[in-house]
């Protein structure tokens, strides 16, 4: 069958499964709101089913304070390794990009190991590698620091604000988000698996299906959510990828490094639990601990973004008065715009 003509069969059957209520479903990963644009998943739907963005875009929810101290790393005589999304986003004074435009030594690395053999490669430089993401980038990260220690390797650092996934769903929920059910994050569920999810529906009675990428994947988890909405529960659409159990090997590599911490979210304030920071054992490892850095001074938004609302799912992007006249891809105000997997960028890149 062509994707068309599927997608006008799983249409008809979200018809029959139409509750016939308001039903907003969060897609709380941000490949997932890329996908969705991308595809306007979002135009087929009865007006009853809306899909809400949530905090799953890693560079998105990086407070600003936590950007802010970033840009104070940039100044300390180090090489800054990162990923690419995060080099133009905008903190209160600089960005990355104007810190390596005055001279900083600013390097984008695909992967962290690269950023490790960098730093093997050349003993005289400092070199911090920004720790940004959820679970799917940490055991990737935890295998450099592991990789570091062993080698002796000791012009390597990474600077830790990973995130952890549950514990924002949760304040979410506590905080009376008008959600009905969630697409949950394929790559992180890889890691973790699925028993992490598990509270959604027994404290909050919502329930949550796990999904692929692809237009027919986010398509039936929504038939799924729909089937299942009165007797809520965890499901997993993306089989191919996704075990119950997630990925032991990488959850004990990231136990082995890690352990959890307080952490705040851009538009959700500060979250127990739900950052990770580096084990004493590995603190020579740990940039905040060796640069002396930490988030400067309390979380903020930036004046007349509307990010944090972004990522909470209570506007859409065109919602922010800003969006597409002052705030655009090439110059945006807020992370949302910047990032490829940002909701205001995928807004403004796939229209509304
Ligand atoms: Fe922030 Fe721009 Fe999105 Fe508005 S459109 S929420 S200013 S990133």
């Amino acid at each position: 069958m062509q994707q068309t003509e599927m997608i006008k069969k799983a249409k008809e059957i979200i018809d029959v499964f139409n509750p016939g209520v308001q039903f907003n479903i969060m897609e709380v990963c941000g490949s997932h709101t890329m996908a969705i644009s991308k595809f306007g998943l979002r135009q087929i739907l009865p007006k009853n089913i809306r899909l809400i963005s949530g905090p799953g875009c890693p560079v998105c929810v990086t407070a600003q304070n936590e950007i802010d101290s970033i840009i104070e790393l940039s100044n300390k005589n180090v090489v800054i390794a990162t990923f690419g999304d995060l080099i133009r986003v905008p903190g209160s004074k600089s960005s990355l990009q104007q810190q390596r435009a005055a001279g900083k030594e600013i390097k984008v690395f695909y992967s962290p190991l690269d950023a490790l053999k960098y730093a093997e490669e050349n003993p005289t430089k400092e070199v911090v590698f920004l720790g940004i993401g959820f679970e799917t980038t940490i055991p990737t990260v935890a295998v450099t620091i592991k990789e570091a220690k062993k080698k002796n390797i000791k012009n390597y650092s990474v600077y830790c604000l990973h995130k952890t996934m549950p514990e924002a769903l949760r304040v979410l929920l506590e905080e009376g988000s008008k959600v009905q059910g969630f697409l949950l994050p394929g790559h992180v569920s890889a890691i973790t698996g699925s028993k992490i999810y598990e509270f959604i529906p027994k404290e909050f009675g919502v329930g949550g299906v796990i999904s692929g990428f692809e237009a027919m994947d986010i398509l039936m988890s929504i038939i799924m959510l729909l089937k299942n909405y009165k007797n809520s529960s965890i499901e997993i659409q993306y089989k191919r990828v996704v075990r119950e159990e997630g990925n032991v090997k990488a959850q004990k590599i990231i136990e082995e490094i890690f352990e959890p911490c307080d952490s705040t979210w851009r538009g959700l304030g500060k979250i127990k639990g739900s950052g990770l920071k580096m084990k004493d054992k590995y603190k020579d490892f740990d940039a905040a601990v060796k640069f002396d850095i930490k988030p400067i001074g309390e979380e903020f938004e930036i004046k007349g973004c509307r990010c944090g609302d972004v990522l909470k799912g209570s506007i859409y992007p065109n919602e922010c008065p800003l969006f597409g006249n002052v705030c655009t891809p090439e110059n945006p105000v807020g992370p949302c715009m910047v990032s490829s997997e940002g909701s205001c960028a995928a807004f403004y890149k796939y229209g509304a």
